[in-house]
């Protein structure tokens, strides 16, 4: 605490992000980061961007990014925002959607910057409790609120929502922004980008952090009608003309451009996770069914603070979050399918039997 810091400072309580490790090598399966490379042509492009060119500013418009993935969702550039990751899209939302004092709602249970962002921006936030298996209970998100953030599929959880439930959610807030983080959506979960055309309030995030393999790049993407997508160039403008560097719209460019690669890649990652499921289970763990590149998994008989350290002793990170009613899940990021076999391995080793005591 530092008698220099605003109210707001010394109040709010920063996100953790998960541990990216400097010196002992790991299998890193704890902040969903894609096992695979980026497209080789978003590496030689970003090689090619790295000229002369750098003296001036990016595009702040982002015109060329916009265009193409306009065209790749059936959309029109006005729909689209471009941003540096969408954690950046969400600070920005808040911002422009919602007011201090407001209160928006969202699940007991999803990604903790939420609470975070409204405790910077001095927006009140009710939490709606998710059921025993983790399912979102939409009915409790129609009306009585200033505004919704929900992940599709959820995080930690994976598990994805209907996209009939998020139009009947869209339909009974028809004058409040309804936020629909869709950060995970190309692994199995439905995307509501078709409700785009029929509602006005909805604000889709996007990011190419995870199935694109682009987290070192920083972009994400919002898509939402003309009227929210001018009022997130007001706050950009307020606060960063240009948040996204010429290298990084160059490779989002590259990465939307190689649909093949992007559809090998996730097809794979979805592939290994309803393996690995499938082996936890005989293991005996509950596996929360995900539509996300991670999976959310408890054991009856070993504590999942227990299985944690035992991991990371092994040389393998995974996420625990020490909060009510997940502290005994993990959330595993799928890697490769050699990633997930020694981590396996790790596991069976300790929940083996042990063997009789000799006589
Ligand atoms: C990873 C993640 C983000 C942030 O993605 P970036 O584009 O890397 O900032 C946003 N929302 C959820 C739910 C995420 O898991």
């Amino acid at each position: 605490m530092s008698k220099y810091w605003s109210n707001i400072v010394k109040e709010i309580k920063p996100y953790v992000p998960g541990e990216q490790p400097h010196n002992k090598k790991f299998i890193k399966l704890n902040t969903n980061e894609n096992p695979y490379p980026p497209s080789i042509n978003v590496i030689s492009a970003i090689k090619n961007a790295a000229n002369e060119s750098l003296r001036l500013y990016p595009d702040p418009t982002c015109n060329e990014l916009k265009e193409i993935v306009a065209q790749y969702y059936g959309l029109k550039k006005e729909h689209i925002f471009v941003g540096n990751g969408s954690d950046e899209l969400l600070a920005f939302s808040f911002l422009a959607f919602f007011n201090p004092g407001d209160t928006i709602i969202f699940p007991d249970i999803t990604y903790t910057f939420y609470e975070v962002y409204a405790s910077l921006f001095r927006i009140n936030y009710m939490t709606i409790p998710v059921d025993d298996n983790f399912n979102i209970p939409i009915e409790k998100f129609y009306g009585n609120n200033d505004g919704i953030i929900i992940a599709n599929p959820n995080a930690p959880t994976g598990i994805a929502v209907h996209i009939d439930s998020i139009r009947n959610i869209l339909e009974k807030n028809i004058s409040k922004v309804v936020i629909i983080d869709e950060a995970y959506i190309d692994f199995g979960g439905e995307s509501s980008v078709e409700l785009l055309k029929e509602y006005p309030n909805i604000l889709i995030l996007h990011t190419l952090s995870k199935s694109r393999s682009l987290a070192g790049l920083r972009i994400g993407l919002a898509l939402g009608n003309g009227d929210l997508i001018e009022g997130l160039n007001r706050v950009k403008n307020s606060i960063n003309s240009y948040t996204v560097d010429r290298i990084a719209l160059i490779g989002a460019e590259e990465a939307f451009k190689d649909k093949v690669y992007f559809e090998e890649v996730r097809a794979k990652i979805i592939f290994t996770r309803k393996a690995i499921s499938k082996k936890l289970k005989e293991l005996g763990f509950m596996v929360v069914d995900s539509k996300a590149n991670f999976i959310f998994i408890s054991h009856p008989k070993v504590h999942a603070l227990q299985l944690f350290k035992k991991l990371k002793e092994y040389g393998v990170l995974v996420r625990h979050f020490n909060r009510p009613r997940i502290d005994n899940y993990l959330r595993v990021s799928i890697g490769t399918d050699e990633e997930m076999e020694y981590f396996y391995g790790v596991l069976k080793d300790l929940l083996r039997p042990s063997p009789n005591p000799a006589r």
